[in-house]
């Protein structure tokens, strides 16, 4: 599958985060982890990986809440909007994502798989048709996602 970064423009409920970028719109993401499902407040976090290094800020950056050793959670310090998946390490920044409701036009995403399946609600099954992976599974689609969209020489 090809992939071509598409700019996007998104933001915050209330304005005050605003952002631009590049991201992977037909490269979304449902995961079904339960820290996503604790830092939403919703069966799952579905998200778009951006294009390394392209995500800047107009207006307020997001507040950070530190969720794992590799990433950051940003959210609007007013409305409390998630915004951001950010890698710590510069290195992973082509792991970095934004949240699907956050775009400005997030019917234009589509969806390519299903994390951490296992700790998947029985009641909400959106995109049944696609792959699932269960949280072991994780590596290797991080290893497939690596081949396909990190930036040569990074
Ligand atoms: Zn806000
Ligand atoms: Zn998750």
């Amino acid at each position: 599958m090809a992939h071509h970064p598409t700019p996007v423009t998104g933001g915050c409920l209330c304005g005050r985060v605003r952002y631009q970028a590049e991201v992977f719109l037909h490269n979304g993401y449902i995961c079904h982890c339960t820290i996503c499902q604790r830092s939403t407040g919703q069966p799952a976090e579905i998200t778009v990986l951006i294009k390394a290094g392209t995500l800047r800020y107009s207006g307020e950056e997001p507040k950070y809440f530190q969720s794992s050793p590799d990433g950051k959670r940003g959210f609007c310090a007013e409305c409390g909007s998630r915004i951001v998946w950010q890698a710590i390490r510069a290195e992973d920044d082509w792991l970095t994502n934004v949240t699907v409701g956050s775009l400005d036009r997030p019917g234009e995403a589509r969806m390519t798989g299903h994390i951490c399946a296992d700790t998947q609600l029985g009641w909400y099954d959106p995109c049944p048709e696609l792959p699932k992976l269960v949280a072991d599974e994780a590596d290797l689609l991080i290893e497939a996602l690596r081949a396909e969209l990190r930036p040569e020489g990074v």
